[in-house]
């Protein structure tokens, strides 16, 4: 698993390290331009070709190549080639300015630009080449030569040894507290997948692969807040399997799973998106339709409940089973309890009347309010 925001963008930080050459070129040039008006006693014509032009010329020439390179070269080359332009930008302004020991320091250049790359060999190549251009400048520059004594050039190498010591320590550290990153990213990572497989497992129905009892209720309870403020077209339909203990009996228990996978499959597949399938309990399903109005959830559960009986199953022998359904639509201020209880009376009076069928609330509501009008009337 990898960790996006610390991988190494090494395309950004070459610009940036681009961009800081030339800030290094546009202040060598500004020091020495100020140096030639106000300190040195040389005369502008002596100061200038020598320590204006002819350093940022060459310096001009490493920069140019360092941004023709990450242009044009592969980018495994990058990396070597920008540490490589900041040794000879460092060896420009040492060997231009021989006389002032102090500036051998800006050999350590190439070490501190090679730690950005997080990377032991790139490191090593940054300090074989700060080795290199201090000894080359040692031994061919007249100034640097009579300037630093062979103790001198023994300090150097120490302290150049030692720096290197401590950027080694650095990059170690750094890698360390890196690594330490990555392994615990990772383990929130795994930790955030299994809890949401956690989530769904605890949320489905092992056998028929709904949704289950508990999910159900944790659903309907939102879903009623929603419809109570009138955002929601919110229907439920209670669905019962007809005769299964008959199923059982007949044809033994796994048949019974069978079919009641089958069913639930059926269920599922002629449902939208944004509808709810869950297993209630035993052979009993509950459809929460979101998207629909009335008259289609209606024509929906019709449709299930068709499907069904036309369905032949193996595992019966080629027979299908039926269901019967109660269907109960949504009103504000209704509750869950009343909501549910609507669909399952429903339910009942479908199979009273005779199973393979679909029972509205409302109109069972109407046959009842007609009946006890009746009542009333005799
Ligand atoms: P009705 O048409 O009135 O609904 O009759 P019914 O036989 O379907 O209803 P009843 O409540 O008498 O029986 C339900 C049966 O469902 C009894 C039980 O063995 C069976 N059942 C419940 N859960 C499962 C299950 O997970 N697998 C199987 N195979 N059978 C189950
Ligand atoms: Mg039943
Ligand atoms: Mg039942």
């Amino acid at each position: 698993m990898s960790l996006p925001s610390m991988e190494f963008n090494q395309k950004r930080w070459n610009r940036l390290l681009l961009n800081g050459f030339w800030v290094v070129l546009a202040l060598a040039t500004a020091v020495e331009i100020l140096y030639m008006y106000f300190v040195t006693e040389l005369s502008a014509a002596e100061f200038f070709p020598r320590y204006v032009a002819l350093p940022t010329l060459m310096m001009l020439g490493v920069v140019l190549s360092a941004e023709g390179c990450v242009r044009y070269l592969a980018p495994k080359y990058h990396d070597y080639f920008l540490i490589e332009a900041s040794t000879l930008l460092a060896v420009i302004v040492t060997a231009i300015h021989s006389s002032l020991d102090y500036l051998l320091f800006f050999l350590f250049f190439p070490i501190m630009i090679s730690i950005f790359y997080f990377q032991y060999k790139k490191l090593a190549f940054a300090i074989a080449n700060t080795f290199a251009s201090l000894y080359i400048l040692y031994m061919l520059n007249v100034d640097i030569h009579t300037l630093i004594s062979p103790i001198g050039l023994v300090s150097m190498t120490v302290l150049i040894s030692v720096y290197s010591g401590i950027a080694f320590g650095v990059l170690t550290r750094g890698r360390e507290a890196l690594q330490h990153l990555r392994s615990s990213y990772e383990s929130n990572q795994e930790l955030l997948v299994r809890n949401i497989l956690m989530d769904k497992l605890a949320k489905t129905d092992a056998l028929t692969d709904t949704y289950n009892h508990m999910a159900y209720h944790e659903y309907v309870e939102k879903l009623v807040e929603q419809a109570d403020q009138g955002s929601l077209h919110l229907q439920i339909a209670v669905m019962d399997i007809d005769n299964f203990k008959k199923v059982n009996d007949t044809y033994g228990h796994r048949a019974g799973d069978a079919v009641l996978r089958e069913v639930a499959a059926i269920a599922r597949s002629k449902v939208g998106a944004n509808d709810f399938v869950a297993r209630y309990g035993g052979e009993e399903f509950v459809i929460l339709f979101t998207e629909l109005e009335y008259p289609a959830a209606y024509d929906s559960v019709e449709e299930i409940r068709r499907t069904v009986a036309e369905t032949p199953h193996d595992s019966l022998g080629g027979l299908p089973v039926t269901i019967s359904i109660g269907i109960n639509r949504y009103e504000p201020g209704m509750g869950k309890e009343k909501f549910f209880q609507g669909a399952d009376a429903a339910l009942y009076a479908a199979k009273r009347s005779g199973k393979n069928r679909t029972v509205a609330a409302e109109a069972m509501n109407v046959s009842q309010e007609a009946a006890a009008a009746s009542e009333d009337n005799r």
